[in-house]
């Protein structure tokens, strides 16, 4: 049954995808009593990724960055729907999305495979497949972006990427298999050097922070545990540009290469990965005196990629099916209102989108905002169209028709506000580039930074809860150390 507003006005149904930084910003500034509204993410949870890099180590622990997507909804002043599902296709001609959810839970117990579900038992995982559909008004696409592999091959089977916590998970236990593995070979074996050599691939900000983490664990903890392993280990980061960090100014790039260069991270520059197998990581260097190239092989025991981002299966097909998004190859191409191209009621935002802005959790953010604006507004002229087309006696129809057309006209567009970058580059130092207003930029490297920057991610932890186990977690590794068991 369709939900009305006490005009008579039917109550649209607007369709979240995702559950990250864009889509939870969205619901948080979103007036949900003005619309039917439905979150669909495989994900039910929120992750505060800055400091995901933290987890593989134990530096903060996974439980304390997450919070629950009906935690969230709970506090909404209207009622919102959550589903546990991913969106594998979007249909814009008759506004329908086709679900899919995987689960463990017999379809029979599950309670979710009534109506048109279907479900089909993949062969041998025991995991079954709902699949079902969903109609929408308007749809916000918040899917965000997969890690991008370039095609290289070998990269998909053999590295560990770090965008989920799952990706964290595995990067905990195979450091701590590779650890106690080299532990059981004699010093001087060629295969205990290969395990004990973590290659990180990708200087941007992702390689730089969960290399100096990994770094942070061998010389404040393993050191203590596992002196001859922790001497022999050796962390090496691949970036194929002459620099890491680009993003930031070149006095702080000079500064991350320094504090490498101090805590013995191999930093390896104009250094590309062009194949990957199961042991060895084969890459072309570039001479910085006169641009010649030569391969090298270098051996290891676990591979991080973090290469940055690629469109994820959805996203490529819905810009499949719209003329207007052809030439969209890295996002979704919008509006300034956040619409998608060649769409009237499709909007997007965050790494899922192809804008002028990087994509960061900032951006993303600051576009949920905005989008939680933009619909109240977007309401009001629903409700000036409803009135116009079923007027009552006593409306004035030349001052809505007024009203209408002023609303029209005065739409207002996005407006990014860069507030800085901040990075963890290792051994309690952090690099920041900010900018207050129009007039100040300050770009600091070192200790107070690393106190700024941590004081800046607890202040954009999502809850309190969060907030206090972060900090607690940081107050347990400076009292008892990071814990070196596998689990
Ligand atoms: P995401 O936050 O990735 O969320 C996407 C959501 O969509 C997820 O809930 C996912 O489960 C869901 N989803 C995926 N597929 C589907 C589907 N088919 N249907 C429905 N839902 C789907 N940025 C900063 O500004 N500062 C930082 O310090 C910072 N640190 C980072 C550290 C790491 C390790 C990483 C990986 C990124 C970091 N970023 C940082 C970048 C930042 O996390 C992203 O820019 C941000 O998450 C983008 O937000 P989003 O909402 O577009 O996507
Ligand atoms: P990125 O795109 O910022 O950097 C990827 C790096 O990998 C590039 O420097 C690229 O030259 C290098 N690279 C690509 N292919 C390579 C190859 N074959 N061999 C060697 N090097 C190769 O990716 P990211 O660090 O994953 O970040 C993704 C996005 O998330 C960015 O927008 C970033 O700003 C944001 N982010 C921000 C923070 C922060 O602000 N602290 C932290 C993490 C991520």
């Amino acid at each position: 049954q369709v939900p009305l507003f006490e005009n008579g006005q039917k109550k649209k149904t607007l369709v979240i995808l995702g559950s990250g930084w864009g889509s939870i910003s969205l619901l948080k500034n979103l007036d949900t009593t003005l619309y039917n509204v439905v979150v669909v993410s495989p994900r039910n949870y929120f992750l505060f990724t800055p400091l995901l890099p933290s987890c593989p180590t134990g530096t903060v622990e996974l439980r304390s960055i997450i919070e629950p997507v009906r935690s969230i909804t709970r506090n909404s002043p209207g009622e919102v729907i959550y589903l546990e599902a991913e969106a594998t296709d979007i249909d814009p001609i008759n506004n329908k999305l086709t679900l899919k959810q995987s689960t463990t839970v017999h379809s029979g117990h599950s309670g979710k495979d009534t109506g048109s579900a279907k479900s089909t038992v993949s062969e041998y995982s025991g995991v079954e497949e709902i699949t079902t559909s969903l109609n929408y008004d308007y749809l916000v696409v918040g899917v965000g972006a997969q890690p991008s592999t370039f095609g290289i091959p070998g990269v998909a089977e053999h590295s560990t990427f770090l965008k989920e916590v799952s990706d964290s998970i595995k990067i905990r236990k195979r450091l701590m298999d590779v650890i106690e593995a080299a532990n059981i070979l004699p010093k001087g074996d060629p295969e205990r050097k290969r395990l004990l050599s973590i290659v990180v691939c990708g200087g941007g900000p992702t390689g730089v922070e969960v290399a100096g983490e990994i770094q942070d664990y061998i010389d404040q903890d393993l050191k203590k545990w596992m002196p001859e392993v922790a001497s022999e280990i050796k962390v090496t980061l691949v970036e194929a540009l002459p620099n890491v960090l680009n993003m930031f100014n070149k006095k702080l790039v000079d500064y991350t290469k320094q504090v490498f260069e101090d805590t013995n991270i191999d930093l390896r520059t104009n250094t590309m990965i062009k194949k990957v197998d199961d042991k060895t990581v084969s890459a072309q260097v570039k001479s910085a005196k006169d641009g010649s190239t030569s391969m090298i092989d270098i051996p290891y025991g676990m591979l991080i990629w973090a290469t940055g981002n690629a469109q994820r299966p959805v996203t490529q097909s819905l810009t499949s099916k719209i003329d207007e998004q052809k030439n969209a190859r890295r996002g979704l191409l919008v509006n300034e209102q956040m619409l998608v191209d060649g769409s009237k009621n499709i909007f997007a935002l965050g790494d899922c989108t192809f804008t002028k802005c990087a994509p960061t959790a900032q951006v993303a953010f600051q576009e949920g905002i905005f989008l939680g604006k933009h619909f109240a507004k977007l309401h009001e002229i629903d409700t000036l169209q409803y009135q116009l087309a079923h007027p009552t006696p006593t409306d004035n129809i030349e001052r809505l028709t007024k009203k209408l057309s002023k609303l029209q006209e005065k739409l207002p567009g996005f407006v990014y506000n860069h507030q800085g970058s901040l990075a963890y580059i290792g051994s309690e130092r952090a690099v920041a580039d900010l900018v207050w207003g129009d007039w100040s930029n300050v770009t600091t490297g070192g200790t107070l930074t690393f106190l700024f920057w941590r004081s800046a991610y607890i202040y954009m932890c999502l809850s309190v809860k969060n907030q206090i186990l972060v900090c607690l977690d940081w107050v347990k590794v400076s009292m008892f150390g990071r814990d070196i068991s596998k689990e």
